[in-house]
C-alpha cells in the first residue's frame, strides 16, 4: 500500500475525537482494511487527497456528484446564493424552483423537502401509516433506506459491511411491524399480503437496489409491487434516493413506471437533487401528501428543510443534467463495465457485473445472476480487498466495500477512463491471487 502520511495523521487525530474516526461507518475502510484517505479537493472526475495524490473518483460522494466535482456553474450558483444569506427559516424562491423541477421530471404531484434520505424515508413511512391507519410495513432484505429504526432490519450497505444484524439500540417492538422479504420474489410478497394484507400500511423498496451491490428488479417486478399494494389498500413507496435523477432524468421510474403507465404512491429522493449539499425529498399523490401538516394532521418539519443553498445547488445540478449528460454518463459507465469485465476475465476471476442503468457493481466469485441479498452474500467479497487496494495505489478511488455501487459522473472522460484501464490488469491479478482471510 502506498503510504499516505497526511491521511494517517488526520485519521489518528480523528480517532481521538470521534468514534472510529469517521462520521459515517463505511468511510472507515473496515471492509477493506488500511487507513481511510482524507480528501482535500475534487474537480470533475478527480479527487486529490491531503498527501497530494490524485484519484479517479468512482464513489461520487455515494451518488450526488452526477456532474462531477466542483462543476463551475453549480459553484457559481452556490456563490450567488451564499451572498444572499444562508438560511432564513421562511419559504424562499429556490425551494419552489427545485420542487417544480422535481414534479416536472417525476411522477409526484407534490414534494416536501428535507435534509437527508433517511428523513425522507422515515417521513414517507409515517405518512403512509397516517394515511392508511395501519402499522405494518414491508421491506426487502438488502435494501437500505437510511438509518431509520424501523427499516434497519436486514438492511444492506454499511450494515452488511460491518456484519451487524440490524443494530442494538432499536427496540424489538419498533421492528415488530416490519416484514422483511427476499427481493425479486413475487411468491414471498403474495404470501405476506395474503397473511397480513389488511394490516400493511406500505411496502418500500429501492427502485433498483444499489445497497447490496446493484441488483436490478426483474422485468415487471416494480409494476407487480405497485399492483399488489393497490389491491390491498397499502401504499407503494419507491425509494429513489440513489436512482433518482441518476439513471434517467426521472430516476428509475423513467425506465419502468413511466413506460408501463403506473406510478408509485410515494417516492423518496436525495443525493443528486442536493448537488452535493444536504437536500432530499419525499413526494407523491396529492391526496396522500395533503395529509401532511399544515394541511393535514401528520406532523413533519425541519429547521433547515428547503435550505436556500442546498436547493440552489440541487436545482443548478438538475438544470445541467440534460439528455446529453445522461447519454454520456451511460456510455462511459457501459465502457467501464466492459473494461472491468475484460480485465477480470483475462485473469480468470469469476465474476458478474450487474447494472441498473449507469449504476453498477461487481459480484466476485459468482457465476449466476444475483437476484437478492442471499445471493449477494454468497460472493467472495474478500477478493475485493486486494482489488480495491491495487486500484487505490494506482490512483482509482473505489467504494471501500464489495456491497456498494460504483458511481460514474458525466465528467468522467477519456483521461479518467485511461487511468482506470491502466490500473485494472494488476488489480485483477491481485484479486485472482487473493486468499480468503
Ligand atoms: N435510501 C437509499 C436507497 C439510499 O441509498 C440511502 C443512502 O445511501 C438512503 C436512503 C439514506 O440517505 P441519507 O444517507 O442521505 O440519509
Amino acid at each position: 500500500m502506498t503510504p499516505t502520511p497526511a491521511s494517517q495523521k488526520l485519521f489518528d487525530r480523528a480517532l481521538a475525537v470521534s468514534p472510529g474516526g469517521v462520521n459515517s461507518p463505511v468511510r472507515a475502510f473496515r471492509a477493506v482494511g488500511g487507513t481511510p484517505i482524507f480528501m482535500k479537493s475534487g474537480s470533475g472526475a478527480w479527487l486529490t487527497d491531503v498527501d497530494g495524490k490524485t484519484y479517479v473518483d468512482l464513489v461520487g460522494s455515494w451518488g450526488p456528484m452526477l456532474l462531477g466535482h466542483a462543476h463551475p456553474e453549480v459553484l457559481a450558483a452556490v456563490d450567488s446564493a451564499v451572498a444572499l444569506g444562508t438560511s432564513f427559516g421562511t419559504p424562499s424562491e429556490p425551494e419552489v424552483l427545485l420542487a417544480e423541477e422535481i414534479v416536472a421530471r417525476t411522477s409526484v404531484d407534490s414534494v416536501r423537502l428535507v435534509s437527508s434520505g433517511t428523513e425522507a424515508t422515515m417521513s414517507a413511512i409515517r405518512l403512509a401509516r397516517g394515511f392508511t391507519g395501519r402499522d405494518k410495513i414491508v421491506k426487502f432484505a438488502g435494501c437500505y433506506h437510511g438509518h431509520v429504526d424501523a427499516l434497519l432490519a436486514e438492511a444492506g450497505s454499511g450494515v452488511v459491511t460491518l456484519g451487524i444484524p440490524g443494530t442494538p439500540g432499536v427496540p424489538a417492538h419498533v421492528t415488530a411491524d416490519t416484514i422483511v422479504l427476499p427481493f425479486n420474489d413475487r411468491a414471498a410478497v403474495e404470501a405476506a399480503f395474503a397473511e397480513y394484507g389488511a394490516e400493511i400500511a406500505c411496502l418500500i423498496t429501492e427502485a433498483a437496489p444499489g445497497n447490496m451491490g446493484v441488483v436490478p428488479p426483474a422485468p415487471g417486478f416494480n409494476a407487480f409491487l405497485s399492483e399488489i399494494c393497490t389491491a390491498n389498500g397499502a401504499l407503494f413507496i419507491s425509494d429513489e434516493v440513489m436512482t433518482g435523477f441518476r439513471v434517467t432524468s426521472a430516476g428509475h421510474w423513467g425506465v419502468d413506471g413511466k413506460v408501463e403507465g403506473w406510478s408509485p404512491d410515494l417516492v423518496t429522493f436525495g443525493k443528486v437533487m442536493g448537488g452535493g449539499f444536504p437536500a432530499a425529498a419525499f413526494g407523491g399523490r396529492a391526496d396522500v401528501m395533503n395529509l401532511l401538516a399544515p394541511v393535514g394532521p401528520v406532523y413533519q418539519a425541519g429547521t433547515l428543510s428547503g435550505n436556500p443553498i442546498a436547493t440552489t445547488a440541487g436545482l443548478a445540478t438538475l438544470k445541467l443534467a440534460t439528455p446529453d449528460s445522461y447519454g454520456r454518463l451511460d456510455a462511459t459507465s457501459a465502457e467501464l463495465q466492459r473494461l472491468v469485465g475484460e480485465a477480470l476475465t483475462a485473469e480468470g476471476v469469476e465474476h458478474i457485473v450487474q447494472n441498473a442503468g449507469n449504476m453498477f457493481s461487481v459480484f466476485w466469485g459468482v457465476t449466476d445472476r444475483v437476484a437478492n441479498f442471499a445471493d449477494a452474500q454468497e460472493q467472495e467479497a474478500w477478493r475485493y480487498k486486494a482489488f480495491f487496494h491495487a486500484m487505490l495505489d494506482a490512483g482509482v478511488y473505489l467504494p471501500p466495500s464489495a456491497f456498494e455501487c460504483w458511481f460514474v459522473s458525466a465528467a468522467h472522460d477519456a483521461e479518467a477512463l485511461s487511468r482506470i484501464a491502466e490500473a485494472l490488469p494488476s488489480a485483477a491479478r491481485a484479486a485472482a491471487r487473493a486468499e480468503k482471510d
